[in-house]
């Protein structure tokens, strides 16, 4: 037969164009399994200081700071609520919470985080990953609320917004009692923060050869003070041992988390990303020093989080990045790390980072950040920052200059205050009216705690009469 005899030119087109579809599939295959895990791990009211690589000398975060000396570590990272709920709200839709009426603090037993807002695990799992989350949730309990309803594969933790490190004693139904997906798991480990670990470990077990996305949101160091008596015995002349104790042990489940993953030669291409929900609260021996403010309030002391990057496959680590960030940017970072487009059906308020953190873009992710939680509201547009306490009034502060907000500039600069006021009400002309509000007497607390930090006074009270 002749070589070119149109039936061999057919054979030899067939094997052509399949080989090709073949290097195609597994061209394909191999971009999958390239895709990195994605491992978001979330601490619970830690302070601003209370980590060996924010300068604590007295914590012990050995695991934490080796990710911090070999990631990037953001100089100007903020969380888009000063308390819980809403700000796991921001950082898992990737919007602001005020835009789904998501502003204040736990939600009533019957509501929970908007239904119609996707969530970064929705998508992560349309694209192939197995999601999970392990720990707390604190956006709903009921069942269309829960993590299973909102694009995780598998849920092991608790609905509500804290609960004991050691008690086995919550019912059935209860938001503090553990679940496994929707069945009720009675608590049987020595320790939560231990457990957590573990939990977290057998879930990218499961995995396998899939790409993962863990939330690993850890209830520590969140109150109730409760930790171990051995891990309480490394820090003799602490005057804080139970947290100083419980930041030890949250930074023991990274570590044991993070040997797994290196046992499974996984560790190189996991996306780590580590933030704090909000900032140290004042009833658990939190430390946000130098800033001002703490949990629940517009200070930095509550907004302004650790926040690090370690990606070995994919970042360049062992720097600082000081461009402005917020842990709305998280949704549109991970879809680009997973090599996914930026979706048009959602409407987001991050920034994908990795082309600053590459040098690829020159500027800033964001020129302003908004914050409002019902009677305190605050701007941060570049070096600038304004907090606005309803029926009292304003302070505005150069956070270049004066980073710990003490010298309140609006008459030295009226047109930036003016500006600042407007951009507000801008941002505010697009938020809905809150779905629920905290107690009346909590609202008064709140003000009252504003109202004396914006005069640099002693906070008078921190929890109602
Ligand atoms: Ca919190």
């Amino acid at each position: 037969m002749h070589p070119t005899s149109p039936s061999s030119s057919l054979a030899l087109l067939i094997l052509v164009l399949s080989l090709i579809s073949c290097g195609q599939a597994n061209t394909q295959k191999a971009n999958e399994s390239q895709k990195p895990n994605i491992l978001l791990i979330l601490a619970d009211d830690l302070g601003y200081n209370d980590l060996g690589f924010q300068g604590s000398e007295e914590l012990k975060t050995p695991h934490l700071d080796q990710l911090a000396t070999n990631g990037v570590v953001f100089e100007r990272a903020y969380v888009t609520a000063s308390v819980c709920s809403p700000s796991r709200a921001g950082l898992l839709t990737g919007r602001y919470q005020q835009f789904f009426g998501h502003e204040a603090n736990i939600p009533p037993p019957d509501l929970g985080m908007d239904t119609t807002q996707l969530t970064i695990a929705d998508k992560l799992r349309e694209a192939g990953y197995k999601t999970g989350i392990n720990g707390k949730w604190h956006l709903g309990s009921s069942y269309d609320y829960q993590p299973n309803s909102r694009g995780f594969d598998h849920f092991w933790g608790f609905l509500g917004g804290h609960r004991d490190y050691f008690a086995r004693n919550y019912p059935e139904g209860h938001e503090k009692a553990i679940y496994t997906n929707r069945s009720y798991t009675p608590f049987t480990g020595e320790y939560l923060t231990d457990t957590q670990a573990d939990s977290a470990i057998a879930f990218i077990q499961q995995a396998g050869k899939d790409p993962f996305f863990l939330f690993l949101s850890l209830a520590a160091p969140h109150a109730p003070l409760q930790a171990l008596e051995r891990d309480m015995a490394l820090f003799p002349n602490s005057e804080r041992p139970e947290y100083a104790a419980m930041v030890y042990a949250l930074d023991r489940a990274v570590g044991k988390v993070i040997d797994h993953l290196k046992a499974q030669d996984k560790f190189e291409n996991t996306l780590i990303v580590f933030l704090s929900d909000n900032g140290g609260s004042p009833v658990n021996d939190s430390n946000n020093k130098p800033l001002k403010g703490f949990k629940g309030n517009k200070f930095e002391g509550g907004l302004h989080v650790p926040f690090l990057i370690h990606w070995p496959a994919g970042l360049e680590g062992g720097r600082r990045f000081t461009g402005l960030t917020s842990s709305l940017d998280l949704f549109p970072t991970f879809l680009s790390a997973a090599g996914l487009s930026q979706p048009t059906d959602l409407s987001l308020d991050g920034a994908d980072l990795l082309p600053y953190l590459r040098a690829q873009k020159q500027n800033e992710p964001h020129q302003q950040l908004y914050f409002r939680k019902e009677i305190a509201a605050s701007i941060i547009d570049g070096y600038w920052k304004l907090i606005r306490l309803d029926n009292y009034g304003y302070v505005l502060y150069d956070l270049q200059k004066d980073p710990y907000e003490r010298v309140d500039l609006k008459e030295q600069h009226p047109e930036q205050f003016t500006l600042m006021k407007e951009e507000l009400k801008r941002w505010e002309a697009k938020t809905q009216v809150p779905w629920w509000n905290e107690k009346e007497v909590w609202q008064k607390v709140t003000y009252d705690i504003h109202e004396d930090l914006m005069n640099n006074r002693s906070v008078r009270r921190l929890q109602p009469e």
